[in-house]
């Protein structure tokens, strides 16, 4: 009997994880820049969280959740985003009672039960960061400046960034006023989702994506005819804090987000290299979450960046970087009885810092040098007798042929001073 793996998901092989390294690497400096230290939240909450905080119109909730009862008979949820539960850790741990701004930053497995694609997974990964106790401006555009720092670090320079305010609880009631109105007129052409969404939530309508709603949505109402002034100033603040950072945007009024928790601003940034425009990271500010989950009113701020997607535009813009994780030293030897010798030789460079393999499916000397060749070491030997016997051993540079030899008792000494 064999496995299949479940539709949806990925695996990440040993030739493809120095990618995820490679990212993991850069977000860890960049967060260190911006002084964001990680939060670890689990892998599932309460299903009432993302009720609660991301909203229970949103399609997230409404089709996408991976939900179980588990045996103590809880509902349970994988989490189907990352801002929920640090929101949730952010109240029960009482960071808000510590110095403020609280600085946080994520990766992690999102679940969400989608129609699997290029780029559309039902386990992704998000790098996510979350900046608590701020309502100015000036939070929103260091939120946009840390996901710039970390593209702008692996080289990604394609990638546009869109922003949009969607107002507060005060403008939106007019909006959604104007919406309703739009769209009870053109209620049979909606589909049936949204025409649950009417009564409840039409702000959710504008990002269907089904094509008979994207189509209606061309001519709906825009928000920002509707921001009230303190909305509108915030707005130009954001603005203002872009165009001194000297960070790109364009407003796009028809961005709303796909989950319910944002006021004001949303952002996306979005590749267009990917076939269709797809969006690598979305955002945005969200005022009322905190009190949502339970904890006293906390404005904050952050975004959602999809790992996968970020490979996916690398590779598709030719900035991915070839993988240089070859080991240093593969040391094969001649008879078996030398395994040991072999081995304590390879265990000492690895103690000095230095990455050395060795032989261990009792293949042939020549054998033993073709799968050096294959896994790219960027130095061989061969331990045989008559190299045991004078304590010199041969050590070939494989990039430029060139063969020096050595004593076997400093054999680190020669590694210290090779370019490696
Ligand atoms: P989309 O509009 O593409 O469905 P979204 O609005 O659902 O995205 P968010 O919930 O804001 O996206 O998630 C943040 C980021 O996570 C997205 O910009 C994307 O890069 C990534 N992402 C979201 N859903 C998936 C998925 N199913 N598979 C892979 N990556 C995803
Ligand atoms: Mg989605």
């Amino acid at each position: 009997m064999s496995f299949n793996i479940p539709k949806g998901t990925k695996d990440v092989l040993p030739e493809d994880s120095y990618k995820w390294h490679y990212i993991e690497d850069a977000v860890r400096e960049v967060t260190r820049l911006f002084d964001v230290r990680e939060i670890r939240t689990p892998t599932f909450e309460h299903t009432e969280l993302f009720l609660r905080g991301v909203g229970d119109t949103t399609d997230i909730v409404n089709k996408e959740m991976y939900t179980f009862i588990d045996k103590g008979n809880r509902s349970i949820t994988l989490k189907p985003e990352g801002t929920a539960g640090v929101a949730r850790s952010f109240v029960e741990n009482s960071l808000y009672a510590g110095p403020l701004p609280v600085k946080t930053y994520y990766v992690t497995p999102v679940f969400r039960y989608e129609r699997p694609q290029s780029g559309r997974l039902r386990e992704h990964h998000q790098f996510g960061v979350e900046l608590y106790g701020s309502y100015g401006a000036e939070m929103d555009v260091e939120a946009i400046s840390i996901a710039k720092a970390l593209f702008d670090r692996l080289g990604l320079d394609s990638l546009v960034l869109n922003i949009n305010s969607i107002g507060c609880p005060v403008c939106r009631k007019e909006y959604n006023k104007a919406l309703k109105a739009y769209y009870s007129e053109r209620v049979d052409s909606l589909c049936e989702t949204c025409r649950g969404r009417l009564e409840k939530n039409p702000l959710r309508i504008l990002d269907c994506k089904e094509e008979k709603c994207i189509e209606i949505n061309k001519d709906a109402p825009v928000i920002t005819d509707y921001l009230c002034d303190d909305c509108k100033k915030h707005m130009e603040d954001l603005k203002k804090g872009l165009d001194t950072l000297g960070i790109a945007y364009e407003v796009n009024p028809r961005i709303v987000r796909g989950l319910d928790y944002y006021t004001r601003t949303v952002f996306e940034f979005v590749s267009d290299s990917l076939g269709a425009k797809s969006t690598v990271c979305g955002g945005g500010r969200y005022d009322n979450l905190v009190e949502e989950v339970g904890g006293k009113p906390c404005p904050s701020v952050g975004f959602g960046m999809g790992i996968e997607r970020l490979i996916l535009t690398l590779e598709a813009t030719g900035k991915m970087p070839a993988p240089n994780d070859c080991v240093d030293m593969f040391l094969g030897y001649a008879g078996e009885e030398l395994k040991y010798a072999a081995l304590k030789i390879v265990n000492d460079l690895r103690k000095s810092g230095i990455s050395a393999d060795t032989e261990f499916t009792g293949r042939s000397v020549k054998a033993q040098m073709k799968y050096a060749g294959k896994i790219g070491a960027r130095f061989t030997a061969i331990l045989g007798a008559d190299e045991i016997e004078s304590g010199i051993i041969n050590i070939k540079n494989m990039t430029d042929g060139s063969v020096k030899a050595v004593a076997i008792s400093d054999i680190t000494g020669f590694f210290k001073e090779a370019d490696l």
